[in-house]
C-alpha cells in the first residue's frame, strides 16, 4: 500500500435505487453486520431522497454519508438540482462528482465538474472525483492523457492543501456495471500516473497523501485481490453496494490486509 496515513476508504453506491424505506431496510442490515470498526472509513451513498432517513440510522457509528451528485451555485433558478450547503444540512460529508454515468448520460463537463469541486470544497464537503477512460479510449491507448485531462481540468484552481480534502476514483468506463474487472496491474499503472499528475499539481507530500480508490465491478469474489493491489487505497462499489452481504464481505476482505 502507498504512504498514505489515511485508511482505507470503500464507498457504496447506490445510484437509483431504492425508496426510503428500501434504503432504511438495506442501511440497518450493513450497520448490523459491520464487524470492522477501525482502520477503515465506509461511504454510503444513497439517492437524495433518502439521505436524511440514512443519516438517522448512521449516526453514532463509523459510516458516513455522501450525495450522488451536486450543483455548484449556493441557490437560484436551476430546477431540479441540489447545492452543496443543502446536503451540507443534511448531514453529508462527501459527494461523488464526474461519475462517469452524469459525464456520459447526462453531458456533464469537465468544466462544470471543475466548478463542483469548488464549490463542494468551500463549503466543508469533500469530493470523490471520478475518472476514467471508455473502452474505445483504452483501446486506442490514450488512457492515461483522457485520465491525466480530467484531472487536470477538474482540479484547477483548487489550492496546495486543498488535497487533503479529495478522494479519487478510478473507474474504467467499461468496468462499471458490466462484470468486466481491470486488471491488478491495468489498476496499478493507471493509479500510478494519476499520483504522478497529483504530484505535478500539488507537490509530492500531499499527493503521497491522497487516497485512489478503484471502481468497477467489484465483488465479494475480486475484493481479496483488489485489496493485495498496492496501489489501491480504497473501493467505490456500485451494484454489490445494494446487496447487504455483498458490501460488508467486500469491505471485511478489503480492510484487515490493508493495515
Ligand atoms: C460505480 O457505480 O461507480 C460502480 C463502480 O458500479 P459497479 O460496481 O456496479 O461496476
Amino acid at each position: 500500500m502507498r504512504p498514505s496515513i489515511k485508511p482505507p476508504l470503500v464507498v457504496g453506491n447506490w445510484k437509483m435505487h431504492g425508496t426510503q424505506s428500501e434504503a432504511l431496510t438495506l442501511v440497518r442490515r450493513i450497520r448490523k453486520g459491520l464487524k470492522a470498526t477501525k482502520n477503515v472509513e465506509v461511504v454510503l451513498t444513497p439517492p437524495f431522497t433518502a439521505l436524511a432517513a440514512v443519516k438517522k440510522v448512521i449516526s453514532g457509528s463509523i459510516f458516513r454519508l455522501a450525495a450522488q451528485n451536486v450543483h455548484w451555485e449556493p441557490e437560484g433558478a436551476f430546477t431540479g438540482e441540489i447545492s452543496p450547503k443543502m446536503l451540507r444540512e443534511l448531514g453529508c460529508q462527501y459527494v461523488i462528482i464526474g461519475h462517469s454515468e452524469r459525464r456520459r448520460l447526462f453531458k456533464e463537463s469537465d468544466q462544470a465538474i471543475a466548478k463542483k469541486m469548488i464549490a463542494s470544497l468551500g463549503i466543508g464537503l469533500r469530493p470523490i472525483l471520478c475518472v476514467g477512460e471508455t473502452l474505445e479510449e483504452r483501446k486506442k491507448g490514450t488512457t492515461t492523457r483522457v485520465i491525466a485531462r480530467q484531472l487536470r481540468i477538474a482540479l484547477k484552481g483548487i489550492a496546495k492543501s486543498g488535497i487533503e480534502k479529495i478522494e479519487i476514483a478510478y473507474e474504467p468506463v467499461w468496468a462499471i456495471g458490466t462484470g468486466q474487472n481491470a486488471t491488478p496491474e491495468q489498476i496499478n499503472h493507471t493509479h500510478r500516473r494519476i499520483r504522478e499528475v497529483l504530484k505535478e499539481l500539488f507537490g509530492k507530500k500531499q499527493a503521497e497523501r491522497c487516497r485512489i480508490l478503484y471502481g468497477g465491478s467489484v465483488k465479494p469474489g475480486n475484493a481479496g485481490e483488489l485489496a493485495k493491489t498496492p496501489e489501491v487505497n480504497g473501493l467505490l462499489v456500485g451494484g454489490a453496494s445494494l446487496k447487504s452481504q455483498d458490501f460488508l464481505s467486500i469491505i471485511h476482505q478489503f480492510v484487515p490486509k490493508r493495515r
